[in-house]
């Protein structure tokens, strides 16, 4: 089996790619067009201050329209592009776009609001990541602290050395790092260790039942663990009031969900904030 590179793209794993349904190929095939035309949008979704419920950041996330008026999930058509390897001009493509909105944010006086930004392995394995990351920055003049990238454990477990080599060099410049949907991936606990970690986000599926019971005392353990590793946790899918009280009673710092808001384009967004964070300076 042909270990699968980034640089090549999904013609080289024809073989492979046979065995594939024609329905698969032919997703990978318009995700490669859109992007070439530029269809795909970078939505984003506020994360709030459990105690304040000012907005102190926003993830971004992927919107690939569908044609038809709705779009194609990211659960859907992510694994596509991290197979096919088109993940990595995608991913470079966010990231600028990440930083292009800093940029926006900054110069309307929303300076102290984080992007985050999932990151996927075949990124980590291009040698050029850690520029690639840092010429961003440059190129839209942002702080590196307001930049935070978002890795699962199973992209630690993937390639350890390289993903904390590039993140510990990253971390040098400044750049946050979070390790999201935290408890869902096999992960070891050196690599919380290990990894220059800011940010743990506790996924959803122990967000959601707070009702006493087994996701309720796992989400109490992983805001312990957060807490007293100094790391800031965050709550991941937060829909209501009652979950929000129980993860800030557990010590929870933030969190993010559809109770506060969807994720949504960035010119919603800037509206979104004048109503939920004063900036500090106009
Ligand atoms: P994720 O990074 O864990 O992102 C959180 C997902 O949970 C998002 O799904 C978000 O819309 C959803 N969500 C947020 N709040 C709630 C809530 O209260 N309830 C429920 N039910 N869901 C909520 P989305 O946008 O469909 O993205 C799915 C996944 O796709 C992301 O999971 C991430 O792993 C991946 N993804 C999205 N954008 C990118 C990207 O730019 N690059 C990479 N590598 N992966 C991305
Ligand atoms: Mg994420
Ligand atoms: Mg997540
Ligand atoms: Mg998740």
């Amino acid at each position: 089996r042909a270990k699968r590179n980034h640089t090549d793209n999904f013609e080289y794993y024809a073989p492979e790619i046979e065995e594939r349904t024609t329905w698969q190929l032919g997703m990978i095939r318009q995700l490669r067009n859109d992007f070439a035309d530029r269809k795909l949008q970078l939505w984003f979704q506020p994360q709030v201050d459990l105690v304040t419920e000012k907005v102190v950041g926003v993830e971004g996330l992927l919107r690939w329209p569908d044609g038809k008026g709705g779009y194609i999930s990211p659960a859907v058509f992510i694994p596509l592009a991290e197979y096919s390897g088109l993940i990595v001009d995608i991913g470079q493509w966010v990231l600028e776009e990440s930083c292009r909105r800093i940029q926006s944010l900054q110069q309307s006086g929303y300076v102290d609001v984080r992007v985050a930004v999932n990151i996927s392995i075949p990124q980590f394995r291009d040698r050029c990541f850690v520029q690639k990351v840092t010429d961003a920055l440059k190129r839209f003049s942002c702080p590196p602290g307001r930049l935070e990238l978002e890795i699962t454990e199973s992209v630690v477990m993937d390639e350890p050395q390289i993903v904390i080599d590039a993140l510990n060099t990253l971390k040098t410049y400044g750049v946050a790092i979070a390790i999201d949907d935290f408890g869902t991936g096999f992960s070891s606990m050196s690599y919380l260790q290990r990894l220059p970690l800011d940010r743990l986000k506790v996924d959803r599926s122990f967000v959601g039942d707070i009702t006493p019971g087994k996701s309720a005392v796992i989400a109490e353990t992983i805001v312990t663990l957060g807490n007293k590793l100094g790391l800031c946790t965050i709550a991941e899918g937060v829909e209501t009031r009652e979950q929000a009280q129980y993860m800030t009673k557990l010590g929870c710092d933030e969190a993010q969900g559809y109770l506060y808001a969807r994720p949504m384009p960035f010119d919603d967004l800037m509206t979104y904030l004048t109503e939920h964070h004063q900036p500090a300076s106009r």
